[in-house]
């Protein structure tokens, strides 16, 4: 696994360097918009913890942290008004390293919603 860069840019949202907009905190998890959102819905959920991607995340992190995480996510596509029960529903997505383009070496996960988001695995 790489070293977990400290200077990345979700690092730097993390320790208050650079405003974000936040719609979910939790004692491990912080939820914010993406700044170039791809739909109506575009949120990245990040771990509070230094994990430079999923894998490392689900190897390494504790199982409060991947508890609060996975609850935050349940809580998140509710509170947007994204998940099933609205009838909407929404797409996670995850990039890892080179091949999956991850350009912020943080783990985060994107939650995309608010319009059909289309296949992309056919
Ligand atoms: O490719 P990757 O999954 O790493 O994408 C990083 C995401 O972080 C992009 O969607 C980008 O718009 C978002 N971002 C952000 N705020 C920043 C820097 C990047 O929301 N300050």
């Amino acid at each position: 696994m790489p070293t977990y860069d400290e200077s990345n840019i979700f690092a730097r949202i993390l320790r208050g360097e650079i405003p974000n907009q936040t719609v979910l905190e939790t004692e491990h998890t912080l939820a914010f918009r993406d700044i170039r959102p791809q739909a109506p819905v575009h949120v990245l959920v990040i771990p509070k913890g230094a994990y430079v991607s999923y894998d490392d995340f689900a190897a390494n992190a504790s199982d409060a942290e991947i508890l609060d995480f996975n609850r935050a996510v349940a809580r998140l596509t509710r509170e947007l008004g994204v998940d099933l029960d609205s009838g909407q529903g929404f797409r996670a997505i995850t990039n890892a390293g080179a091949h999956g383009v991850q350009e912020v070496p943080h783990f985060h996960l994107h939650i995309l919603g608010g319009r059909n988001i289309g296949r992309m695995i056919q």
